[in-house]
C-alpha cells in the first residue's frame, strides 16, 4: 500500500475506509505525510458502538473465565513484543518522539497487557464478614462498551493503559485516538484480533474529538469513558458524564513543581530536573515544568543545569543518540513560542533557548530548543499554565513554608519532585505536597503496578495498579440466605 492510499479503520471488527473526510498524518521531524486515511463519521461511531454492544452481549467474552481472558491478553503482549521494532518506528513517525523513547513506550504497552492479564486471572472476589443469617459476597461484573479517548503525546502506551484493563474486565472497547496520531491504535487493534480477541470487541475511530469523541461520550450504550488529554476537554466530558450518571476517569494536564533542597545530591538533581522537563521535548503531562531551588544554591545550581541543558542533543528522532525530537506540529510550536514571549513580557529573563533552531532538519520539522526562563513569580501566567513544551521556569525559594505555599499554588496537582539527601525532610515535604505522584530523588519513573492520576484540574480517578481493572467493572453484592426459617416479618411459619 502506498502512502497516498487511505488506510482502513476498524469498526467493530470490520476494516474499511472511514466515512469522514480524507486527511494525512505527518512526520513532525520533516512535515512529510506518513499516512492517509478517511476519518470516521458519526455513522461510523454508531456502527462501532452498536457492533461493540453486540459483541459484548453475544461473543461470550464477558462470560469467559478470567484465566481464559488473560490468555488472550498475554498473547497481545507477546505480539507487541514480536513487532516491537516496527511499532517503535511507526510511533516515531506518528508523533516524532526519539526512537529510544518510542521503544520504551512499546515495551511499556506490552508490559501493561501482561500486567492486566495477571491482574485479571488473580482478581479476588470476596466473602464479606457475615452479619446475619446469610453469606454475603462482593463480586465484579463487566460494564459493556467502554470508550478510550487518548491524546497524541504517547500513543500505544496511553491506549494500552485503557484497553488492557477494559478487556481484562470483560468489556468491549472503542478507541478514539488523537486525530493526528491514529496509527498505533490501528495497529494495536490488529494485534488484538490476531491474538484471538473476538471480532467486534475493539474499534478505532480516528478523527476530530469535538465530533467523534463527543458523540461517543454521549452515546447511551457507552457505559464508561476513560479519557487522557487536556483539562478543558476533560471537563467537557465530565459534564456529559454527569448527565448520563456515567463513571469517567480523567487523566489531565499538569504544571508540576520539582524542588531542589540545599542538601540535594547535585549530580542526581541536575540529571533528574533535565529529564523531568526536557525528555519528550516537554510534551508530557507530568513534565517537571516549575523548578524551585533553595536560594543559597540557586546560582551555582542554575549554572550547572543550564550548561547541561545546552548540551542536550536535539535532532533527528531516528538517531539513537537524539534526546529531544521535534514538537508535534507547527501550531503547537507556535503556542510554545507565544508562552515564551508572554514570559518575557511578564518580566522574565531567558537563561537558555527561546529561539528556533536553524539549519538542516530544523528548517523542516517543528523543533524547539530546551528553554529556561527565570525572574518570574509563581503567580504569573507562564508559571500557572501548562505549556506542554521544553520550557522550564526556575524560581528560588527561601523557607520550606514559602516553598510549599508556592508549589501547592496551582490549579494542577499531577506530580512533584523532591531532591534532598535528608530522607526525613523529604518524607515530611512529600506528604505535604498536593499531587497525585511525588518522586523523591528521581523523576518521571513509572510502574504499571502503581496507581497514577491527578488531583484538582489534573484529573479524576486512577489508572494502573492491580485494582486499575476495577475501574472497568461494576461492583455487585450477593447475599445467600442461610436461615432455615422464612423471614420473620411476614409471619409465615416453615412447613405450613
Ligand atoms: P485534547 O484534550 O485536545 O485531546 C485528547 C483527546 O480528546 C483526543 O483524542 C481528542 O480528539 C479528543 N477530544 C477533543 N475534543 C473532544 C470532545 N469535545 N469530546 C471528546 N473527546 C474530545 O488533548 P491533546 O492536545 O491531544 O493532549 C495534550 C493534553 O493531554 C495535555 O494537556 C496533557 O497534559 C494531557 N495529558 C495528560 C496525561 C495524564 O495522564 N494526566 C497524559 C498525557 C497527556
Amino acid at each position: 500500500m502506498t502512502v497516498e492510499q487511505s488506510l482502513p479503520i476498524c469498526i467493530a471488527g470490520t476494516w474499511r475506509l472511514g466515512g469522514g473526510e480524507r486527511y494525512a498524518t505527518h512526520y513532525p521531524a520533516t512535515g512529510e505525510p506518513v499516512a492517509w486515511l478517511n476519518a470516521a463519521s458519526l455513522d461510523d461511531v454508531e456502527a462501532a458502538v452498536q457492533g461493540a454492544h453486540q459483541a459484548f452481549v453475544h461473543s461470550g467474552w464477558a462470560q469467559r473465565k478470567p484465566h481464559e481472558r488473560a490468555a488472550v491478553l498475554y498473547r497481545i503482549a507477546a505480539l507487541i513484543r514480536e513487532q516491537a521494532e516496527e511499532l517503535a518506528q511507526l510511533q516515531r513517525q506518528d508523533n516524532g518522539k526519539p526512537i529510544s523513547e518510542t521503544r520504551a513506550l512499546v515495551a511499556s504497552a506490552a508490559g501493561t497487557f501482561q500486567f492486566f492479564a495477571a491482574a485479571c486471572e488473580t482478581l479476588e472476589e470476596t466473602i464479606t464478614p457475615s452479619r446475619g443469617d446469610f453469606v454475603s459476597m462482593s463480586v465484579y461484573e463487566p460494564m459493556g462498551v467502554v470508550a478510550a479517548i487518548t491524546p497524541w503525546n504517547s500513543p500505544i502506551a496511553s491506549e494500552a493503559q485503557k484497553v488492557a484493563p477494559a478487556l481484562a474486565g470483560g468489556n468491549a472497547v472503542v478507541i478514539k485516538p488523537a486525530e493526528i496520531t491514529p496509527l498505533l491504535a490501528l495497529q494495536l487493534a490488529r494485534l488484538c484480533e490476531q491474538a484471538g480477541l473476538p471480532k467486534g470487541l475493539i474499534s478505532v475511530l480516528p478523527g476530530k474529538g469535538s465530533l467523534l469523541g463527543d458523540a461517543l461520550t454521549r452515546h447511551p450504550l457507552v457505559k464508561r469513558v476513560s479519557f487522557t488529554g487536556g483539562t478543558r476537554t476533560g471537563k467537557h466530558i465530565a459534564h456529559i458524564a454527569a448527565d448520563k450518571m456515567m463513571p469517567v476517569s480523567l487523566e489531565l494536564g499538569g504544571k508540576s513543581p520539582t524542588i531542589v533542597l540545599e542538601d540535594a545530591d547535585l549530580d542526581h538533581a541536575v540529571a533528574g530536573v533535565l529529564y523531568g522537563i526536557f525528555s519528550s521535548s516537554g510534551e508530557a503531562c507530568i513534565a517537571g515544568s516549575r523548578l524551585f531551588v533553595a536560594r543559597s544554591l540557586y546560582e551555582p545550581f542554575m549554572a550547572r543545569l543550564t550548561a547541561a541543558a545546552a548540551q542536550l542533543r536535539v535532532g533527528d528522532p531516528a538517531d539513537e543518540q537524539t534526546q529531544m525530537g521535534p514538537l508535534i506540529s507547527a501550531g503547537h510550536r507556535e503556542s510554545v513560542e507565544r508562552y515564551v514571549a508572554l514570559g518575557l513580557a511578564e518580566g522574565g529573563r531567558l537563561r537558555l533557548g527561546g529561539e528556533r533552531l536553524r539549519g538542516g532538519l530544523f528548517e523542516q520539522g517543528y523543533f524547539y530548543p530546551p528553554t529556561i526562563l527565570e525572574g518570574l513569580g509563581n503567580h504569573q501566567q507562564v508559571c500557572q499554565e501548562e505549556i506542554f513544551g521544553p520550557v522550564l521556569v526556575a524560581l528560588p525559594f527561601d523557607t520550606e513554608e514559602d516553598l510549599l505555599e508556592q508549589a501547592n499554588d496551582s490549579l494542577y496537582a499531577l506530580a512533584a519532585g523532591i531532591w534532598s539527601r535528608d530522607y526525613k525532610r523529604a518524607w515530611a515535604l512529600g506528604r505535604r505536597l498536593q499531587a497525585g505522584t511525588v518522586w523523591i530523588n528521581t523523576y518521571k519513573q513509572f510502574s504499571i503496578s502503581t496507581p497514577f492520576g491527578g488531583w484538582r484540574d489534573s484529573g479524576l480517578g486512577r489508572e494502573k495498579g492491580r485494582l486499575g481493572i476495577l475501574q472497568y467493572m461494576e461492583q455487585k453484592s450477593l447475599y445467600w440466605g442461610m436461615n432455615p426459617q422464612p423471614l420473620a416479618w411476614a409471619g409465615v411459619e416453615a412447613g405450613q
